[in-house]
């Protein structure tokens, strides 16, 4: 291990930015990790290497992108220390990243660790109370810096130890950004992306249906939590078909791209053969296509389909839709579904 090392925890918000370079200007190497999960900077998965290209170009900080998809799912199903105002597990969430971060450090060869967190910024997980906790939950006592704020905070290790010089870190606090941004000119970033965003789990409508995805279990299959269900769950307009089944729309061509790349060997995949139109999705059916019950089920979804697809001389009219399921498909035709037949299937 040296000394001279340390992890941080990149969001690749200008806090952890500035974290990682106050650091490196004490002449110690950072290796940041920037966090992915299917609620929060999933799309980096297909672009790890040019991300990484692009922090280290933008901001000189090496980074590792590090997926924890699943094991934060189950995070999900009872955080120790609740959600937030939504959805969102903050202190939990941060005691999972920080203990994962511990345990990269011998990989790493790092001495310690670092967050752009700032006294006060969040009302819940940045009082100095839940600072403390979050440090203890994840057994990081002492090696735990935040530089932005360190001199309000008890001297660490690596400033005892002389490994990082306190007098050059900082005494930030609230939710203020006037200091970052002149620290941020200090160290030359022009660019940073602006506060906020990027977690769903803090959306209220997002996060209300991953609530209720957790809570009904209605499309986890057995209790089995997957990163597909989630992917899905942010997707166009949404329904729970009669008997709970769960069925979702795409809005626009690109959500209907999504959902065909998302789709199971077992799912319905519905779509309009003769006018355009939305790609329908049931998961997980109850049913395969050729039993009785599965056709009133599916003309109900392919029904969905036609009433947001495309209309004829202005006004809807029946179409035929096309319904497949693994290597087999149908076609039926179908009348668009009254509003009033599926408004309450809508979450
Ligand atoms: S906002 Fe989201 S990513 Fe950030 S700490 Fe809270 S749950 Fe975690």
């Amino acid at each position: 291990m040296s000394r001279d090392a340390a992890i941080g925890l990149f969001s690749g918000g200008l806090d952890s930015i500035l974290a990682c370079r106050m650091i490196q200007a004490q002449g110690i190497t950072v290796l940041a990790l920037k966090f992915v999960t299917p609620f929060f900077d999933d799309h980096l998965l297909a672009r790890r290497e040019e991300y990484c290209a692009e922090i280290l170009r933008k901001y000189g900080i090496t980074v590792q992108v590090v997926d924890c998809g699943l094991e934060y799912m189950e995070l999900l199903k009872n955080p120790k220390y609740g959600f937030g105002k939504n959805f969102n597990p903050c202190v939990d969430c941060k005691i999972f990243m920080l203990t994962r971060a511990r345990k990269m450090m011998a990989d790493a060869g790092a001495a310690f660790l670092i967050t752009g967190e700032v006294l006060g910024q969040r009302p819940m997980s940045q009082r100095r109370d839940t600072l403390r906790v979050i440090e203890r939950e994840s057994g990081c006592e002492d090696i735990l810096l935040r530089p932005l704020c360190a001199k309000r905070l008890p001297e660490t290790k690596p400033e005892r130890e002389g490994v990082v010089d306190r007098e050059r870190l900082l005494d930030f606090t609230g939710r203020g950004r006037r200091r970052q941004m002149e620290l941020a000119e200090e160290f030359g970033i022009r660019e940073y992306p602006a506060p906020a965003g990027g977690c769903i789990l803090t959306d209220p409508n997002l996060g209300g249906r991953i609530d209720r995805y957790y809570r009904d279990r209605f499309a986890s299959g057995n209790g089995r939590l997957r990163e597909n269900d989630i992917r899905l769950l942010l997707l166009g307009r949404q329904f729970h078909l009669p008997g709970g089944h769960w069925f979702i729309l795409g809005r626009n061509q690109q959500e209907n791209d999504r959902i065909q790349t998302l789709a199971d060997e077992e799912d319905w995949v519905l779509t309009m053969t003769e006018r355009p139109g939305p790609t329908g999705l049931a998961r997980r059916p109850p049913l395969s296509l050729d039993q009785p019950a599965g056709d009133e089920l599916c003309r109900l979804a392919a029904g969905l389909v036609v009433r947001f697809g495309g209309k004829k001389e202005g006004r809807g009219s029946r179409a035929e839709v096309r319904v497949r399921q693994a290597g087999n498909a149908s076609k039926m035709i179908v009348e668009p579904l009254e509003d009033s037949r599926f408004l309450d299937w809508r979450f």
